[in-house]
């Protein structure tokens, strides 16, 4: 499995190609992000997925669709993000082909991984954990949490899933070794991830 990320936008958001054999799932493509995103697959697209529906996750969704004709999942909640361009920055409006309404795992052709729901940041805010890695979108970034004061946040929420977070993680023997790739930012461990989530809560 080979992982390729760029960051776009004023935000800075990070976009990922995650590449096995002959197939690849594009992550979070944003604002600008199609150009790279087509230069730099090398087999075949199978599907794009949004960890929340902001638009400096979600702006290249549209394009995308447009050329790769492969679905968009996102959860349930944070679908009408999508096409609700609130942030009044032009969003190219885009819809979801598959929605998920509760953790589940997902079978994307040759991939599989689990979809987790971490609301908070957004009511739709989901990682995806792929087993020896995990993109966290904003739920967690290196040394921080995705914010939650914003009209599309709930404080109660997110304190609810950095504790399912910590509940679902905090006995995980190799966490040192699995990678947590976020939205924004470097890549860090599910080990740093548990510390700083460990640290946030205390902030509740
Ligand atoms: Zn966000």
């Amino acid at each position: 499995m080979n992982i390729y990320y760029k960051a776009f936008g004023i935000l800075q958001t990070n976009c990922y190609l995650i590449s096995k054999q002959d197939e690849t799932i594009v992550v979070d493509p944003g604002q600008n992000a199609t150009k790279w995103v087509l230069d730099t697959i090398e087999n075949t697209p199978v599907g794009i997925i949004n960890t929340h529906g902001h638009y400096d996750h979600v702006f290249s969704n549209y394009e995308l669709k447009k050329r790769l004709k492969v679905p968009i999942i996102i959860h349930k909640e944070d679908r009408e993000l999508l096409n609700n361009d609130d942030f009044n920055v032009g969003l190219p409006s885009s819809k979801p082909d598959i929605t998920f309404t509760h953790d589940m795992v997902i079978h994307l052709n040759s991939f599989t991984f689990k979809a987790i729901h971490l609301p908070g940041h957004s009511y739709g805010t989901s990682i995806y954990d792929f087993g020896n890695f995990i993109i966290s979108g904003d739920f967690i970034m290196d040394g921080t949490v995705g914010r939650y004061n914003l009209h599309t946040s709930n404080k109660e929420k997110q304190y609810q899933s950095l504790q399912k977070y910590l509940n679902l993680y905090a006995s995980r023997h190799d966490a040192s070794q699995v990678k947590v790739y976020s939205g924004h930012g470097e890549p860090f461990s599910l080990e740093e991830s548990l510390e700083t989530v460990k640290k946030w809560l205390t902030f509740f």
